[in-house]
């Protein structure tokens, strides 16, 4: 078992933090307070073993849930300490048959050691779900295919308590413990050694913090209710000319933040003042152009600019958004903003570069805010969530608006889209399991399947295209931290965290 240890501790530190919302991080200089107590994710991997009752009946006693990560070949002589792990209300994982390091291992050997585990899952528990966590934190791309290739959603963490290393304590492990904060995904193990200072380490941190926070199972990992909503704050990204980058978000109070990187520097998170109800949304039509909507406490619909380095005062353009509005440029001088109204229609309202115009009602029955992209003058694509839950689409080409068409998917947060121009648009959702899922229009292929399924969204994505070959997407983690998922041309970069 010290060898499994060693073993263990050489691969965390070589550990892969790209796939997922997990890394040790600074928390970024981020507008949004970490204050609040909220949701934290305990995970326990390498059992099922002689500790795992012991871990449940502290975890029972706190009404905590966790997630359990169980290797394969445990599990058939402790059928019955699975199914008390499921009668609890948690979650049971897939942490491979042997413990294996997948890098090692052949396409068809790295699937044999996922569904073998999830057959005996099966077989003592009725179903197994789709989250899996590599030995080792160990992943790379490779492995990462296969594991999506047969519906598998790897997930890591956030905090390692070090509860594996020969030398932790419960001391040790509880003041790794106190760095949860919202979203943390924590690491321990029930099985794997002599996990007794485990045991203890929960039951006394527990005792303290039991009422702090809540305590889940992981989203999508199965062991009881959906998907929770988002409760984060999205970000808005806008690309300039030459490849500069703003991003928009709100504190907790609702003030608005931007932020700006240009061959200028970066300028930090700057205020704009005003209190946004809803996700702000950003544009640009060239220059250090800013155009800024976000939803007022009256929930009208307020606009600010930015040009030549100055900002316009607030202004209300009217009208009732139900959830966040979409502002985008279609021309120098051209924005045209974008609303989910009372009667869950869309509406638009535009600048022609001298006057308002609008409201304008576009029809449909949309659940959640849209977000739209332009091709040009007279040209955009509006996206939103449809009553079914899947992706919708309405369109304005030569001036004419058309009907909502259906594009499918299962969304549980705004989509984000973004376009290169004319002929190429992608589109990123936070999926049923709160990961997030890619797909794009092209003029060639129409709609491509979704792809990624990484992560674990708290908030709406949003994207950009920066110059002919980069997008970025930015989103709120589980974790409360800003992600960024970048296409380089070539391969996806990410998820990391916003630095
Ligand atoms: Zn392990």
């Amino acid at each position: 078992m010290a060898q499994h240890r060693s073993v263990r501790a050489l691969a965390a530190m070589s550990l892969l933090a790209g796939l997922l919302f997990a890394t040790i991080s600074e928390q970024p200089a981020s507008p949004v307070s970490a204050q609040s107590a909220g949701v934290v994710y305990l995970t326990f991997d390498d059992g099922p073993s002689a500790y795992t009752s012991s871990v449940l009946d502290v975890l029972n006693r706190y009404g905590a849930k966790a997630t359990f990560f169980v290797i394969g070949q445990q599990v058939g002589a402790r059928a019955a300490t699975m199914r008390a792990i499921a009668d609890s209300g948690h979650a049971i994982a897939n942490h491979t048959w042997s413990h294996a390091d997948l890098r090692t291992l052949s396409d068809e050997a790295i699937r044999d050691q996922l569904t073998s585990t999830n057959g005996v899952i099966a077989s003592a528990v009725g179903s197994a779900g789709p989250c899996m966590r590599p030995p080792y934190g160990a992943i790379n791309d490779r492995v990462s295919n296969v594991i999506a290739g047969l519906g598998m959603r790897p997930i890591l963490w956030s905090i390692d308590t070090l509860d594996w290393e020969d030398s932790a304590s419960v001391g040790s492990v509880v003041s790794r413990l106190n760095n949860a904060r919202d979203g943390s995904i924590i690491l321990m193990h029930d099985g794997g050694g002599n996990q007794s200072h485990t045991v203890a380490a929960v039951d006394q941190w527990l005792a303290a913090n039991a009422g702090r926070f809540e305590f889940r199972v992981l989203p999508g990992c199965g062991g009881g209710g959906g998907v929770p909503p988002v409760t984060g704050i999205g970000v808005s990204a806008v690309a300039g000319p030459a490849g500069e980058l703003d991003l928009v978000t709100r504190d907790s109070a609702g003030t608005v933040f931007v932020r700006r990187w240009s061959s200028g520097g970066d300028t930090g998170w700057a205020s704009l003042g005003g209190i946004s109800t809803a996700d702000p949304d950003a544009t640009s039509w060239g220059g250090d152009r800013l155009d800024v909507v976000v939803r007022g406490t009256d929930g009208a619909v307020w606009h600010r600019a930015r040009e030549n380095g100055g900002w316009s005062e607030w202004s209300s353009l009217g009208g009732q958004a139900v959830g966040s509005p979409t502002i985008v440029a279609s021309a120098p001088g051209r924005v045209d903003v974008f609303v989910r109204g009372l009667d869950n229609a869309l509406y638009t309202k535009w600048w022609d570069g001298t006057q308002w115009h609008g409201w304008a009602w576009l029809g449909g029955g949309i659940t959640f805010s849209p977000d739209a992209v332009s091709y040009g003058p007279g040209e955009f694509d509006v996206y939103a969530r449809g009553q079914d839950g899947a992706l919708w689409q309405t369109w304005q080409s030569g001036g004419a608006w058309h009907g909502w068409a259906r594009i499918g998917g299962a969304l549980t947060a705004s989509p984000g889209a973004a376009t290169r121009g004319q002929g190429r648009v992608d589109v990123f959702v936070r999926g049923g399991d709160g990961a997030l899922w890619h797909s794009a229009w092209d003029t060639s292929a129409g709609w491509y399947p979704w792809d990624l399924g990484v992560g674990l969204l708290n908030s709406a994505p949003d994207a950009v295209w920066r110059g002919t070959n980069w997008l970025d997407v930015f989103m709120r983690g589980v974790d409360g931290q800003i992600w960024q998922m970048t296409w380089d041309g070539v391969s996806w970069i990410g998820p990391y965290v916003l630095a």
